[in-house]
């Protein structure tokens, strides 16, 4: 276990190995620096200020946003996986800005339902295409990754002189963390040696972007424990059977022997956090030195290197798994998002057959089982339920 807290709380300056603003690969449209924040604060601040960033506070991750107030959503989510994402930065010297500017990004393009609203999306855009004429152009079918950039790309609207926000390279890269071949490919003849490349190269992002990635798993991995035994759905003594669970219960319990209830699962939950973060600077910090990477680009063409030791990824991936089995295929969870499927599907149906349905901003050229699919992916929980209601669709949530 890496119980030994490293160092470097003043980590002093960036890295060679971190990306630079200065030396940033630049947004697609040149815009004049901003006087008093750099290109990747810049881009963070874009994204606050977006509309589909304020739409992730009614967003499922795993429960459904009216099941609970205390449960997470995507954008408690976002910042949870910001406040890791920047503390291991920081101790790294990479660069905070930019983690901070992905981290909060990561999910914009995340349908209502969680996943469950995504592979129902994912499901109607392969249906319909390509065989169907009218569809047959658009075979992307629905990732979420290539959504979330599809927002900071081309949806959002709000600058007059560009769709969607402008975003630098490094953050758009950092968005993307996962793209089918296939996509990466259309991505590569859009945009020659843009965010899709890596993926066709087989080379790796930014260590910002890699950072976010694991900050991602940390995150969930921990606030779905918290939410699972808040929800009724885990119980503490299950839990045992996970050994990362149990460890740090059991360090929680010899420093307090009195604790008992949340406290006790609030703590145990805090020290596994801790440990995750230091073994991931432990970690990182020693490929990175094996590695000798000395820029940003000699990253690109390094493998992954930031990861958790090979022991705490093994006892991680048994908490995963764990979670998986007890919490994301729970009977009452799997209820839930089947009638969430539904939703999606019968929506997706609905306006593809009434277009004028559709608000204009979502009806204007492109294709229309595009425009479709853009739109329920901007969807909320509680407005894809409304909507589904209005257009007559079965009453699945009473
Ligand atoms: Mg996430």
């Amino acid at each position: 276990m890496a119980t030994r807290p490293p160092t470097a709380r003043d980590a002093g300056p960036l890295a060679p190995y971190a990306c630079a603003p200065a030396r940033s690969r630049g947004r697609r449209i040149p815009e004049p620096e901003a006087p008093t924040r750099t290109a990747f604060q810049r881009d963070r601040d874009r994204v606050i200020h977006s509309t589909a960033f304020r739409r992730l506070v009614y967003k499922t991750q795993v429960f459904l946003n009216h099941e609970g107030d205390l449960f997470r959503t995507r954008l408690t989510h976002s910042l949870e996986v910001a406040q890791l994402g920047r503390s291991i930065a920081r101790s790294l010297r990479l660069n905070e800005d930019l983690v901070e500017a992905i981290a909060l990004a990561h999910d914009l393009g995340h349908t209502p339902f969680g996943h469950a609203g995504q592979d129902a999306l994912h499901a109607c855009m392969r249906s319909v295409s390509p065989r169907d004429g009218r569809l047959e152009a658009d075979s992307w079918g629905f990732e979420h990754n290539l959504q979330s950039l599809r927002v900071v790309d081309q949806l959002e609207e709000r600058y007059p002189a560009f769709d969607g926000l402008n975003l630098c390279f490094e953050t758009r890269e950092g968005i993307l963390k996962h793209c089918s071949r296939a996509n990466a490919e259309r991505l590569e003849a859009q945009e020659p040696g843009g965010v899709g490349a890596r993926f066709l190269r087989g080379e790796s992002p930014s260590l910002e972007a890699q950072l976010c990635n694991l900050a991602d798993e940390i995150a969930y991995n921990a606030h779905d424990i918290d939410d699972g035994v808040r929800s009724g759905l885990l119980r503490l003594e299950q839990l045992d059977e996970v050994p990362l669970f149990a460890h740090y219960r059991r360090l929680a319990l010899a420093a307090h022997p009195a604790l008992a209830g949340r406290r006790l699962l609030f703590e145990t939950i805090r020290l596994m956090l801790s440990d995750q973060v230091y073994d991931v600077i432990d970690t990182t910090r020693g490929r990175i030195a094996d590695s000798g990477v000395a820029s940003p680009d000699d990253v690109r063409c390094s493998p992954p290197l930031v990861c958790f030791s090979p022991s705490m990824r093994e006892r991680s991936q048994t908490l995963k798994t764990f979670l998986l089995h007890n919490l994301y295929r729970h009977p009452q969870v799997v209820e839930t998002t089947d009638r969430a499927r539904q939703v999606v599907a019968d929506l997706f149906q609905l306006y593809l057959t009434r277009p004028h349905e559709l608000p204009d901003a979502h009806s204007r050229g492109g294709h229309p089982a595009r425009s479709v699919a853009d739109y329920i992916a901007g969807m909320t929980d509680r407005f894809a339920i409304r909507e589904h209601q209005r257009l007559g669709g079965a009453p699945l949530f009473p």
